[in-house]
């Protein structure tokens, strides 16, 4: 036996020992297509179709553009995803043209995550959504070939996932009535917020139960006075946190909110990459990692090591996206205070089985890679 054939042999030995994968079904694929050694990227345009309108202080909207994404290496795909709400700057067209750009032929070891992913981030600038569908996909091959979730290789509990919110949109009072109704299974609402109106909403939920609610404000609050004195009267009304209360570019009225509120004062539009977390220490009590922002589950792994260092608070949230991108996200949620992972229940054309809430809380499913199952 040569070197290399006995290499491959051990490394399917070894596959087999720890694997769930069935190893019949990898010799079968690996004899269908001839084991190159390289990285294959595919990838096509995917449009989520929304279950209710999406209304939030700055706009509406009944779909989101996303491109679903597949790294093959010798007969094993990962699966990503980009989903792109229009506020991130992001579209079809510049995903796809980001991806006609990577080039993985070159790398010989998926396994040299820091290497790859440095080099698509030097791609271009921005494109982080394009940037997170290559990471995640990446994650869920090197995942499969380990045989192992991302939750138990970094050694996390999945017991110590927090609950998940989940979110009653600004809306017509029936409407607010009808979505508490639909929350029922869920222990903690999340309101979005920043118009006349977001009094009203609260009273409505609350004159039907006492669960928490988180506040997403959506940068709806440009005064940082009123800001205040809403906040004062939301601590009263069981509420755990605001979420971006003001314009992002607000920085020293926000860092004033923060020193003045007594519920705790959350980063999601401001923050983007790990290099924000210093810039906001002191004006943000914590921060929302989303893997669209982050760039995907690598920097948003480095992202909750540095928040903790400096005793920020960590909210875990994702955008309207299929349960791909949602349950790569999860497998970080036992690191995290709060999880908001209820994006592809948002969306009626979910394309995989992933995630579930159980009993309110983030339950990460035992499958080796990001944990998901094609099904459509
Ligand atoms: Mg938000």
């Amino acid at each position: 036996m040569d070197r290399r054939k006995f290499l491959i042999g051990a490394g399917l030995g070894l596959i087999a020992a720890s694997s769930p994968i069935s190893l019949s079904a990898i010799g079968r694929s690996a004899k269908r297509s001839v084991k190159s050694g390289k990285m294959h990227l595919s990838y096509s345009p995917y449009e989520l179709k929304l279950r209710h309108a999406f209304n939030l202080a700055k706009y509406s909207r009944t779909t989101t553009p996303d491109v679903q994404v597949q790294i093959e290496y010798d007969g094993i795909i990962g699966y990503g995803e980009a989903a792109m709400p229009p506020y991130l700057g992001e579209s079809v067209e510049s995903v796809m043209k980001f991806l006609s750009k990577v080039d993985l032929s070159q790398f010989n070891d998926p396994f040299r995550i820091e290497e790859i992913l440095e080099y698509v981030d030097s791609i271009e600038a921005n494109n982080r959504a394009a940037k997170a569908s290559v990471d995640i996909a990446l994650h869920d091959l090197l995942g499969k070939i380990m045989g192992q979730p991302w939750y138990k290789i970094w050694g996390l509990s999945p017991e110590k996932a927090p609950n998940t919110s989940f979110t009653i949109g600004i809306d017509k009072a029936e409407i607010v009535r009808q979505k508490v109704i639909e929350a029922e299974p869920y222990k903690v609402l999340k309101v979005k917020m920043g118009l006349d109106n977001d009094k009203e909403l609260v009273e409505i939920i609350r004159q039907m139960t006492d669960r928490p609610i988180c506040v997403d404000a959506n940068q709806g609050w440009s005064d940082k006075h009123k800001a205040l004195e809403m906040i004062e009267w939301l601590y009263d009304k069981n509420c755990l946190f605001v979420e971006q209360p003001m314009p992002k570019e607000m920085i020293d009225e926000t860092a004033w909110l923060r020193e003045h509120s007594n519920l705790p004062i959350i980063a999601d539009e401001a923050f983007q990459r790990i290099g924000d977390i210093k810039r906001f220490h002191g004006v943000y009590d914590g921060i929302n990692i989303k893997l669209m922002k982050s760039t995907g589950l690598h920097e948003a792994y480095k992202m909750v090591t540095l928040a903790r260092a400096l005793d920020m608070k960590i909210m875990v949230g994702c955008m309207t996206e299929t349960s791909c991108a949602v349950t790569a996200a999860a497998q970080l949620s036992p690191l995290v205070d709060w999880a908001d992972l209820d994006g592809n229940l948002l969306i009626a054309n979910d394309r995989f089985d992933g995630i579930k809430i159980v009993n309110g809380r983030v339950t990460i499913p035992d499958r080796p890679g990001i944990g998901v199952e094609l099904i459509v």
